[in-house]
């Protein structure tokens, strides 16, 4: 391919991103709420920008605006799984570039869903595109299932994992967004490092109740609902649960290890046997890095009486928990149980799933780590544990190797732009995750 040649494929795949950038498909929990025309026009755009995955691979839709896609290989021994999510969340904050225009400014790509997730949409498509002008055929069945509300906990993905296994498909590996290929992830350490999450905290949601008489604010009763409910929130949040470092943690100190500067070389080269030291160390250094050794729990909501002068007759507390791989719901529910001590707060689970099973590091999460390396020769792959929930914990049901990883350099900044502002996705990190889905499906073995 000439230079010329590959300047003019690198512009066309930067602008089917910045395409889908500009449609607003944000998703809603309310059906009502969200404008499903945005979801109609995207899937439209896909369809215009990339023909030959509409024409030669098989779709089946699911749910409202999913997509499940099977492209044939040469065998449907080892199939895989590459997910994205079409949807993305409202925008947030005062932004440099509008949200919603796609500009390339500074070499960058701006804007809602360049990072999450319409980057690996567009990446993975691409990659696929190319793959089928040049008559590509892949080793095994790939499938590409592409969710529409992942942002907020919808049905799409379920229902492509119920598509699947009524399809009799077990895949020999999934692989969604999740980790990247970040730099500055470690204090003193310069190398960037490839983290591939493993397993995903559980998320579980309950309600703290207590009820009581209610009644004139100017007679009021000590210990009413409030006080009670204040109570339990406080202790709570006095009474965290125990930290640890989980193995893949641990894998991720070790592998950092020859990169970091003495003596925390040493530390981390010995993270296993350190293991308490460490969490220790972790938990002391703040609330993210506390977040990686225990399962976290943040009271979020609060609700009383409606009115300053009315005693509340109900007064209640969401609670959100991200449950740490080791730890289960039942075990969970039984510190807050045992925290709280007061058998007049009700404890109503909203939603409740487990941590994600841990996934193994084998033939399949060495060719990741391989393709990592081939692409980002300057960085460290490795394991970790996801603090955030992704689509693909759905797939642990069919799936026993499951990972979650965006081929693309992301600084500490572009990171925390993630569902907050100012997202962008460098034009070059871009057209690299495009040729790692590309080499990552070349290197499928037979
Ligand atoms: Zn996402």
């Amino acid at each position: 391919m000439t230079s010329r040649e590959g300047a003019r494929d690198a512009r066309r795949a930067v602008g089917k991103l910045q395409a889908l950038v500009r449609i607003p498909t944000v998703s809603n929990r309310d059906p009502d709420l969200v404008d499903t025309e945005a979801f109609d026009r995207l899937l439209e755009e896909l369809r215009a920008q990339f023909p030959l995955v509409h024409e030669r691979l098989e779709l089946t839709p699911v749910h409202t605006h999913g997509l499940l896609f099977r492209w044939p290989g040469a065998s449907s021994e080892r199939p895989v799984v590459l997910m994205a999510h079409l949807d993305v969340v409202p925008v947030e904050g005062t932004w440099q570039h509008p949200p919603f225009s796609g500009d390339v400014v500074d070499g960058a790509i701006w804007g809602r869903g360049t990072l999450d997730d319409k980057g690996c949409v567009a990446a993975i498509c691409e990659a696929v595109e190319t793959l089928l002008e040049d008559g590509f055929v892949p080793a095994q069945d790939v499938w590409l299932s592409f969710g529409c509300d992942e942002e907020v906990m919808g049905r799409a993905a379920p229902l492509a994992v119920e598509e699947l296994e009524r399809r009799g498909v077990r895949p020999w590996f999934v692989l969604d967004e999740g980790g990247a290929v970040a730099g500055e992830a470690f204090p003193g350490v310069a190398a960037p490092i490839g983290v591939v999450g493993v397993t995903e905290k559980g998320v579980t949601s309950l309600e703290l109740r207590v009820e009581g008489r209610g009644g004139h604010a100017s007679t009021p009763a000590r210990m009413g609902p409030t006080a009670r409910i204040a109570r339990a929130v406080t202790r709570l949040d006095r009474s965290p649960m125990p930290a640890r470092t989980p193995e893949p943690t641990v894998e991720l100190l070790r592998r950092m290890a020859p990169h970091a500067p003495q003596p925390l070389r040493v530390l981390l080269a010995n993270a296993g046997r350190l293991g308490p030291v460490l969490a220790r160390a972790l938990v002391a250094a703040g609330p993210e890095s506390a977040a990686m050794t225990r399962t976290t729990v943040a009271v979020t909501t609060l609700s009383g009486s409606p009115a300053l002068n009315v005693i509340a007759a109900t007064a209640k507390a969401g609670v959100n928990i991200r449950i740490m791989v080791g730890d289960t719901v039942a075990g969970v529910l039984d510190h807050v149980r045992k925290v709280v001590d007061d058998d007049q707060v009700h404890i109503d689970v909203i939603e409740q799933h487990e941590p994600s099973p841990v996934s193994p590091r084998d033939d399949a999460f060495e060719l990741l780590e391989s393709t990592i390396a081939e692409l980002f020769p300057d960085a460290v792959p490795a394991p970790y544990v996801m603090m955030a929930a992704t689509d693909s914990r759905f797939f642990t049901r069919i799936c026993d190797r499951v990972y979650r990883f965006a081929p693309f350099r992301m600084t500490k900044a572009q990171r925390e732009s993630i569902h907050s502002y100012d997202e962008h996705l460098g034009v070059d990190a871009f057209l690299d995750g495009v040729r790692w889905y590309r080499r990552l499906v070349e290197k499928l073995p037979a």
